[in-house]
């Protein structure tokens, strides 16, 4: 591969997405001093069109219209879930609800499904998942008399599926993953799993966090039946943004879950004595959708089923094959180690590199204009996110992580992290 400037810079006239950049806030600077955000797969850069989507509800759906607006609002969460679904997930229509946080999303369809397997008492996750996955299957284990089997997964290489097979039997009733790990950004292989724990009799519940708006998801053709994931990462919701969930199709109707709200009941508005859960994906909904957030949701969603999510995972791809080829060249002579797969399949959008200094690091880039996010156990995780880094960011970010390496000037930042970030 070509590690010049120049190569990223060619690479950046032949992106057919290159004209998205330019839709997002902070990023007319062109400088040699720019921000080089590589976070994006924390939180999101701002679409230049959502201040306008916000202003428009406020001033004229709340501010003029008032309580007149809810027929223009009581949909929401179908409405942007379809926009999520059918543009980004591969999904069905009326199979995806943008409804509260990814954890109690999670909380929601874990239960539901482990109702929907009776006699079985054991729920599987990973030893690596995110912290919320892992303490909302602790909590629902807790809750109902069940074991969890936390399967060891490598730091770096993600879930062995071997591994996972010989964790399920017929005690099993849920499996939580995620399809992409939040620390390395290993990729499982999502209908292969799927179909291994569906011959145990047991049921997937993916987490599509730092997958939704990075990589292919066809989960209509992968047979995935239960998902939830956040919509401020690759998705650019903006901070706080609700979660989706989905549930396929041909399961909605066995499945119930757990919080009886009044926005999962059949006919709402006849404001019945029991209740007695809709008919398809509004009844895993449970009270009033956050309308202003939901509006911003949509425009981020939207700009990335409009970049098209095929063309979106081929430049992650590159510029991950981009980053590792970099980082093997100018950084792992100055004493990092890759902490993401090699395969550029068996990836998500980010790369992520381990150095026993990776605090300190993390720390002197932000100064330097690079925003990466620092990760445990000594990690430095980068994520370029397609529809708005480009080649050229990637190879500068890298460079000024090489001086920086090279001038030691991280050696002054404190060796430990003191507060909360
Ligand atoms: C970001 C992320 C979440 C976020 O959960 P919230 O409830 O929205 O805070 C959950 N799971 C994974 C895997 C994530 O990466």
């Amino acid at each position: 591969m070509d590690l010049t400037r120049a190569a990223a810079e060619a690479l950046d006239d032949a992106d057919p997405l290159a004209g998205f950049r330019s839709r997002f806030a902070g990023t007319d600077d062109d400088g040699p001093d720019r921000l080089l955000y590589l976070d994006g797969n924390s939180l999101g850069r701002m679409p230049l069109d959502t201040p306008a989507a916000l202003a428009r509800i406020a001033e004229e759906e709340w501010g003029r219209g008032l309580v007149g607006s809810w027929a223009s609002w009581i949909d929401v969460g179908t409405r942007v879930g379809d926009v999520i679904g059918t543009g980004v997930l591969g999904a069905r229509p009326g199979e995806v609800l943008l409804a509260d946080s990814t954890s109690v999303d999670l909380y929601k369809l874990l239960v539901a499904a482990a109702d929907a397997r009776p006699g079985r008492d054991v729920l599987v996750c990973s030893a690596d998942d995110f912290p919320t996955d892992r303490y909302v299957v602790a909590g629902v284990a807790a809750a109902r008399g069940m074991t969890v089997r936390e399967v060891p997964a490598d730091v770096d290489e993600g879930l062995d599926p071997a591994v996972l097979a010989g964790a399920l039997d017929e005690r099993v009733a849920v499996v939580v993953l995620s399809v992409v790990a939040y620390r390395s950004g290993a990729l499982a292989d999502v209908a292969a799993v799927t179909a291994t724990a569906r011959e145990a009799g047991a049921l997937v519940l993916w987490d599509l966090s730092h997958a939704a708006g990075a990589v292919t998801l066809d989960l209509a053709a992968t047979g995935v039946d239960l998902a939830v994931g956040c919509t401020y990462k690759y998705l650019n919701g903006g901070p706080g943004a609700p979660a989706f969930l989905y549930v396929r199709r041909e399961l909605q109707e066995q499945l119930r879950q757990p919080i009886w709200g009044w926005f999962g009941q059949r006919d709402q508005f006849a404001m019945g004595p029991a209740y007695d859960p809709a008919p398809g994906i509004d009844r895993f909904g449970v009270g009033t959708p956050p309308v202003l957030a939901a509006a911003a949701v949509e425009v981020g969603a939207a700009l990335v089923a409009e970049a098209g999510i095929d063309r979106l995972a081929a430049k992650g791809r590159a510029m991950t094959d981009l980053l590792v080829a970099l980082a093997d060249a100018c950084l792992t002579p100055h004493g990092t180690v890759l902490a993401s797969p090699r395969d550029p399949a068996r990836r998500g959008s980010h790369v992520t590199l381990a150095h026993p200094a990776a605090w300190q690091l993390t720390q002197a880039l932000v100064d330097r204009g690079v925003v990466p996010d620092f990760r445990t156990p000594h990690r430095v995780r980068l994520g370029p996110a397609p529809l708005y880094t480009r080649f050229v960011d990637v190879w500068d970010a890298v460079d000024r992580f090489r001086a920086l390496l090279e001038d030691g000037a991280w050696r002054d930042y404190p060796q430990e992290r003191s507060r909360v970030t």
